[in-house]
C-alpha cells in the first residue's frame, strides 16, 4: 500500500505513513508526537511551508490574529472541524500578528482567511468567517 508523506507539526520531520496506518494514531519517528491528533494546531511559517509543499494529506490553514473578533468566534468551529475531518485533512492555524511575513507571502488581505493545500499547491481559499456547519462542509468538499 502507498505511503503518505506527513510533516510532523512539532519538529518538522517528514514521515512516511502507510495509508492503512492513518487511522491507528501514527507518531513522528523523530520526536514521537502524534501526526494526526484531530486538533487545529498552531504552526510557525517554516512548518507551514514544509507541510504545504510536502504533505500528501490535504492541509487547511486558518490565517488569523488574536485581535480579530470574527477569527476568535470561528475558532471553536475550526477546532471541531479538525476533529470531524481527522484522517482526511489536517487543520492548522497561523497567527499573522506573530508572523506578518507569512500572511504577506500568501497574499492574505483580510482575516480570517482559510486556504487548502493539496498536492503541493493551494487549491482553495475562503476569506471571512463561516458558521460551524458550513465550515466543516466547505473543507470537506475541498479536501
Ligand atoms: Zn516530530
Amino acid at each position: 500500500m502507498a505511503a503518505l508523506k506527513l510533516t510532523c507539526l512539532d519538529c518538522g520531520q517528514v514521515n512516511r505513513i502507510p495509508a492503512d496506518k492513518l487511522s491507528s494514531g501514527p507518531k513522528c519517528g523523530t520526536c514521537g508526537a502524534r501526526l494526526l491528533d484531530g486538533k487545529a494546531r498552531s504552526v510557525d511559517p517554516a512548518t507551514l511551508e514544509k507541510a504545504a509543499r510536502t504533505d500528501d494529506l490535504p492541509l487547511v490553514v486558518d490565517f488569523w490574529a488574536p485581535w480579530c473578533g470574527p477569527c476568535r468566534m470561528m475558532a471553536p468551529a475550526y477546532d471541531s472541524a479538525a476533529g470531524a475531518l481527522k484522517g482526511r485533512a489536517r487543520l492548522v492555524k497561523l497567527n499573522t500578528e506573530d508572523h506578518p511575513e507569512a500572511g504577506a507571502r500568501h497574499r492574505i488581505r483580510g482575516i480570517p482567511t482559510m486556504t487548502v493545500f493539496k498536492g503541493g499547491k493551494e487549491v482553495a481559499r475562503q476569506a471571512g468567517a463561516m458558521p460551524a456547519a458550513q465550515l466543516t462542509d466547505w473543507i470537506r468538499t475541498r479536501t
